[in-house]
C-alpha cells in the first residue's frame, strides 16, 4: 500500500507520526494509500526548519523569488495532466474539471511572477527640512495554510505562490482526504528551484491544525474549509496573536428574472449546480426564479438535462460529473435529500441510490432536482455540498433579494436578466462578496482577490490578488535625515515637520 508522508526540508518523512488514515479512490471505493497523520511534534519540526529557511529566502531578492515562480509556471503547464490526474484519482472530479482547477491555480502563479512590481514601496522626498520618508512591505516569517478537499491543488496554490513571493516560508496542512496533490505541488516547486524548507508539507487532522494555531513562531494562517472550522481557526489563531484569514462555507443563489434567456439559464445552472458534483464553494445550489411562469418554464427545461447528466469516473470519455468524496459525504447528502422531501420539497429528479456499472462500491450520488423548497427547510439553510439543485420560487425580485440578504452565508451569487436596471440594483444591494451578472460562477481572476461576506469569511483579507500582498507582509515606514552639520538643539515638543 502506498504511504503518503510529510515533506520537511525537501525529504519525505513520517516524523513522529504513529497514526495513519486511509485514502480512497471515490469512483471505486477502494483504498489507494495510507496517510501519516502529524501532530504537535511534526509541526514543531517543520516550524524549526521553516525558520532556518526563512533566513535565506527572505533575503533573496524579490526578482530572484519571481524567477522561481516563472519556472513554476512552465513546470505546471508541462505537468498539467499529471496534476489533474493526481487530483481526480483521490477527489473523483472529471479530468477536464481538474484541468480547469490547474488553470485557475496557474493564474495565481502568474500573478506572483510580478511580485517585484507589487512590493514596490512609496517614497516622498522633503516631508520636512532635509527629511525623506519611504515605506515598504516586509515578509512576516513562517506562515501556514490549511486547505479543504474540494480543490486539492488550486486552494493550496491560492496561498503558496503569493506567500512565498512576498518572502515568507510556508507550511501546508492539506486535506487528509486527497493529500497527494500537496506533495506533488511541493515536488514541482522543488523542480522550479525553490530551496528545501521554504515549503514544507505536514499532513494530519485536528491535532496538526491545533499545533499550527498555537505555535508562537507561525505568524499568519490562511484557512479554507467549512464555516464551523473556519470560525474555530479564526478564533483560536487570533487568540494566539496571529493574522488569520479563514474562508468558510456557502449557499449560493441565482436569481432568474422573467426576461432572462432560459436556455442560457438552464445551461448555466447545470454547470454551476452539478460541476464537480456540487462540491464547490461557488456552486449554485439555489435557483430562485421570479414569478410562477418563469419557474414552470425553467423546470421544464431543467428536468431532461438533469436526468441525462453523464455521470462516471474521471477517465470516462464524456463524463460530466464524478462521485462525491467519501461514503460519509454520500450518506450525508442522501440524508439531506430525504429530510428535504419529508419537510415538503418535491423531488423532481432523484439521485439517491445511484449505482454505476463496474463501479458499484463508488461514492455515487446522482444529480438531484428539488422544487418548492422554502426558506425554513434544512435543505435551504444548510450547505449540502453535493449534486443537489434546489428551486425556491419567489414572487418578486425584492423577495428574492431579501432571501439572499437574510442567509447566513454570503460567498457567491448571480442574477440572470436582460434588465440593466435590475442588474445594477442587485450588484449594489446584495450582501454577498462575489457577484455575477449573467455569470453563474463569478470566481475572481487572480489579479482581483477572492472572498465572501458574512459567515463565509472570518478576517479582513480576501485570498490571492492584491489582498494577498497585504495579508502576507507587514508595513514598514522609514523616515530619513542625513547629518547636515547644523544643530537645531533638543526638541521636547511632539515632532512635526514644520
Ligand atoms: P473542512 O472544514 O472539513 O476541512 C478543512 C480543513 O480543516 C482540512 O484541512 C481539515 O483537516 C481541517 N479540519 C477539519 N475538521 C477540523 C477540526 N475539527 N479542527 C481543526 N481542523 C479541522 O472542509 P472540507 O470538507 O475539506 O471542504 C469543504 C468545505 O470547504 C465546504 O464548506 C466549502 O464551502 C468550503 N470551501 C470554501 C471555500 C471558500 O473559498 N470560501 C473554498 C473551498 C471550499
Amino acid at each position: 500500500m502506498k504511504k503518503i508522508q510529510h515533506i520537511i526540508n525537501g525529504e519525505a518523512t513520517s516524523g513522529a507520526s504513529t497514526e495513519t488514515q486511509a485514502v480512497y479512490n471515490p469512483a471505486t471505493g477502494e483504498q489507494t494509500a495510507e496517510l501519516v497523520l502529524g501532530g504537535l511534534a511534526d509541526i514543531n519540526t517543520a516550524v524549526e526548519n521553516s525558520k532556518q529557511a526563512f533566513k535565506g529566502w527572505s533575503t533573496t531578492s524579490p526578482a530572484k523569488r519571481a524567477k522561481v515562480m516563472f519556472n513554476m509556471r512552465q513546470i505546471l503547464i508541462d505537468n498539467q495532466d499529471l496534476v489533474a490526474e493526481t487530483i481526480s484519482k483521490e477527489h473523483g472530479k472529471t479530468h477536464d474539471d481538474a484541468l480547469g482547477e490547474v488553470t485557475r491555480a496557474l493564474e495565481v502563479v502568474e500573478y506572483a511572477c510580478g511580485i517585484t512590481e507589487k512590493l514596490k514601496g512609496d517614497f516622498n522626498s522633503d516631508v520636512g527640512p532635509g527629511i525623506d520618508t519611504h515605506s515598504n512591505r516586509q515578509p512576516l516569517g513562517v506562515v501556514a495554510g490549511i486547505t479543504p478537499f474540494n480543490f486539492p491543488s488550486m486552494v493550496p496554490l491560492w496561498m503558496i505562490p503569493m506567500a512565498l513571493a512576498c518572502g515568507n516560508t510556508f507550511i501546508l496542512k492539506p486535506s487528509e482526504r486527497d493529500p497527494s496533490s500537496a506533495n506533488l505541488i511541493h515536488d514541482l516547486f522543488a523542480q522550479a528551484g525553490l530551496p528545501a524548507g521554504v515549503l514544507n508539507v505536514v499532513h494530519g487532522g485536528k491535532d496538526a491544525v491545533d499545533a499550527i494555531l498555537d505555535h508562537k513562531d507561525i505568524h499568519a494562517v490562511s484557512f479554507v474549509g467549512s464555516t464551523p472550522i473556519a470560525e474555530y481557526v479564526y478564533t483560536r489563531g487570533c487568540a494566539a496573536g496571529k493574522r488569520v484569514q479563514a474562508l468558510g462555507g456557502a449557499k449560493n443563489h441565482m436569481i432568474i428574472m422573467p426576461d432572462a434567456d432560459l436556455d442560457q439559464v438552464a445551461d448555466a445552472l447545470m454547470g454551476a449546480g452539478f460541476g464537480s458534483a456540487g462540491e464547490r464553494c461557488m456552486a449554485i445550489s439555489m435557483a430562485v426564479p421570479v414569478g410562477k411562469e418563469t419557474a414552470d418554464r425553467l423546470i421544464e427545461k431543467l428536468i431532461p438535462q438533469v436526468q441525462n447528466l453523464n455521470i462516471g469516473p474521471y477517465d470516462k470519455k464524456g463524463a460530466e460529473m464524478g462521485p462525491v468524496i467519501t461514503l460519509d459525504a454520500k450518506q450525508r447528502i442522501e440524508g439531506l435529500i430525504s429530510q428535504g422531501e419529508s419537510e415538503g420539497a418535491k423531488v423532481l429528479v432523484d439521485g439517491r441510490d445511484l449505482k454505476i456499472a463496474g463501479y458499484e462500491n463508488g461514492f455515487w450520488v446522482g444529480a438531484t432536482l428539488l422544487d418548492h423548497v422554502t426558506s425554513d427547510m434544512s435543505v435551504y439553510k444548510q450547505e449540502i455540498f453535493g449534486p443537489v439543485l434546489s428551486v425556491l420560487r419567489a414572487e418578486s425580485y425584492e423577495e428574492a433579494v431579501d432571501l439572499i440578504n437574510s442567509h447566513e452565508y454570503g460567498n457567491g451569487t448571480a442574477i440572470f436578466t436582460r434588465d440593466g436596471d435590475a442588474a445594477r440594483d442587485f450588484a449594489t444591494k446584495i450582501q454577498v462578496g462575489m457577484v455575477g451578472i449573467n455569470v453563474p460562477i463569478p470566481v475572481p481572476v487572480a489579479y482581483h482577490s477572492f472572498g465572501g461576506w458574512k459567515r463565509s469569511i472570518f478576517g479582513a483579507h480576501g485570498i490571492y490578488g492584491p489582498e494577498a500582498v497585504h495579508f502576507y507582509t507587514k508595513l514598514k515606514t522609514i523616515t530619513t535625515r542625513w547629518p547636515t552639520g547644523i544643530r537645531s538643539g533638543a526638541q521636547f515638543n511632539f515632532p512635526s515637520m514644520d
